[in-house]
């Protein structure tokens, strides 16, 4: 093969591999961020859920002060009543009374309906709690990797980088050029063409010189329509040269099949 097209194959390889582990350690800084934003979130309804439980409590205290007035007022009722002159004055203490017993009634119930709310709360508090223990420790070790893959990504980053430069000395300049304008545009400087005569890039067919030049391997040929540079990939040897029993095996599969059979 055209020494410049094997590393021209090799170049591509390499810049290939460049561009995805940049990729990787550009995105890793972004996996590590939806991780914090996820515990930032749970940090939030912990906070709610402990704000709202200490809304609870101050709200219970209030109620149980509110009865210990109504009580007082009670006992005040039931003494006054000791001393009272006539029937009319009894009926409107003991009214008095049951108005005061049934606002406790009404506290209690309140104070019941916090306690029941207080319950849910606490469980649901245990398991934001439990969450963010573990997604704290999951960030804490999505850090490390992150961390040891960039580091690792570098590091290869780096000896590509220097495989890069090493293949790009010994390529054309000419050859070089048009390596990179072709990359930048289409993603892909190189195709492969097989037996076929198509180029892997765009899929037109080859005119018949060009092809044979490609199969000589004695110089660059460049694809008319996408202008990628172009290397041939001989057919696999056929199955009677195959050595693989399993190779032949699947060929003799292959040959029974009865699509296959009408076919021929
Ligand atoms: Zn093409």
């Amino acid at each position: 093969m055209n020494s410049d097209l094997q590393k021209l194959i090799e170049l591509q390889e390499v810049d290939s591999r460049i561009a995805a582990l940049k990729a990787e350690v550009a995105a890793l800084p972004k996996q590590v961020q939806q991780i914090e934003a996820k515990l930032a979130g749970s940090k939030a309804r912990i906070e709610s859920t402990q704000a709202a439980m200490k809304a609870d409590d101050s709200a219970r205290r209030k109620y149980d002060s509110e009865i210990q007035d109504q009580q007082q007022k009670i006992s005040k009722y039931r003494d006054q009543s000791l001393n009272v002159k006539t029937n009319d004055e009894y009926r409107a203490l003991l009214h008095e009374i049951q108005f005061a017993e049934s606002q406790i009634r009404t506290l209690e119930d309140k104070i019941l309906e916090i306690m029941v709310a207080t319950d849910s709360r606490k469980d649901a508090l245990k398991q934001a709690e439990a969450a963010l223990k573990a997604d704290t420790a999951a960030n804490e070790k999505e850090k490390d990797h992150a961390r040891q893959q960039t580091a690792e990504d570098e590091a290869q980053l780096a000896v590509l980088s220097a495989q890069r430069k090493e293949l790009r000395s010994g390529i054309n300049d000419d050859t070089l050029r048009h390596y990179d304008r072709v990359l930048k545009l289409r993603g892909s400087a190189l195709a492969a063409v097989h037996e076929n005569q198509m180029c892997g890039g765009c899929s037109v067919m080859l005119r018949p010189q060009p092809f044979q030049d490609l199969i000589s391997h004695q110089q660059i040929v460049i694809c008319d329509s996408c202008q990628r540079i172009l290397y041939f990939i001989p057919p696999p040897p056929k199955p009677e040269e195959a050595k693989n029993a399993a190779v032949s095996e699947a060929a003799q599969e292959e040959a029974a099949q009865p699509d296959e059979a009408a076919t021929q």
